[in-house]
């Protein structure tokens, strides 16, 4: 039962919505089935929920998964998940901030984990960086983010919200947006429009990096002077002559370059500083 912003929980207490904790609760059953469908979890899986909140989709995880563990930073919530799963073996509920949370401590396995989660949107790009971090051990995510963040995401070269989250993410997984969810599906309803995504870790890197930080330096700089061209924004990172030694034009912006375009700044970048350390 929803009463304002606060929502009845299955033991008859009542817990109101934490706006810090971007606590915006799926109620909407049709929308829940929806979200399971995509996520389509199967007995044989290792599945890891992060901020299951209530509930709304950990009941339906819990019954089709052979081992689901749910990280959740609200100690109330999260007491109460205990209480409606101790008794399940296959399922652990584990109090922490997921930002803290190493994915290693769960399974050594190569893409064996696949994780899942309504996420709290006010963390959610350093949520992706640093599950990002253990990509190897992920089959694949499925998680509601705001819409724009998706944009953001999926974004193509030349487009308005290309950048550092989209590249970065690409350079690791195959994304893909699959449907948007009304606000009228969360109490209380988020102010923006909320969407339904896939990340998939490629097996292979299409793009590979010969040093992953290195690329993250580049595209940070590159997009940190968006409006400036390449030849510019790169400047403090890599000489103009180096940077022709590339089949590039240096009058782009950031915003036309591929992640291969990247990759290629980044590898003569990494190349010099091995050659120097030598
Ligand atoms: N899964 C529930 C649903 O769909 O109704 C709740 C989704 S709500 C948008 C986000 C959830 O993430 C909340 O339960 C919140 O307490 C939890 N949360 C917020 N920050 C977190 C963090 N840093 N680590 C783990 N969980 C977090």
């Amino acid at each position: 039962m929803r009463r304002g912003n606060s929502v009845k929980l299955d033991d008859g207490q009542r817990h109101q919505a934490r706006k810090r904790f971007g606590q915006n609760f799926l109620h909407d059953r049709a929308v829940i089935a929806r979200i399971i469908d995509a996520i389509a979890p199967a007995d044989t899986q290792h599945l890891l929920e992060i901020g299951p909140g209530q509930g709304a989709l950990t009941e339906a995880l819990a019954s089709d998964s052979a081992r689901l563990d749910c990280v959740e930073l609200d100690r109330d919530l999260a007491a109460h998940l205990e209480s409606r799963y101790g008794g399940n073996e296959r399922v652990s509920i584990i109090r922490q901030d997921i930002l803290k949370f190493d994915l290693a401590t769960l399974t050594e396995r190569a893409g064996s984990l696949r994780v899942v989660g309504n996420l709290p949107y006010n963390i959610s790009t350093p949520v992706l960086f640093h599950l990002i971090k253990r990509h190897h051990l992920i089959k694949d995510m499925t998680f509601m983010l705001q819409l724009e963040v998706v944009q953001r995401l999926t974004a193509k070269i030349g487009e308005k919200n290309y950048g550092r989250l989209g590249l970065m993410l690409q350079y690791y997984c195959q994304i893909e947006h699959l449907f948007n969810v009304p606000s009228a599906a969360f109490t209380p309803k988020p102010k923006v429009v909320s969407s339904i995504v896939r990340l998939t870790p490629h097996t292979v890197l299409p793009s590979p990096a010969r040093d992953v930080s290195c690329l993250q330096l580049v595209i940070r700089t590159a997009f940190n002077q968006r409006r400036k061209t390449l030849k510019n924004s790169l400047k403090a990172i890599i000489s103009e002559e180096r940077l022709s030694a590339l089949p590039l034009d240096l009058g782009l912006r950031p915003e036309n370059l591929s992640l291969a375009d990247y990759v290629s700044i980044s590898d003569i970048i990494s190349e010099q500083r091995d050659h120097e350390e030598q």
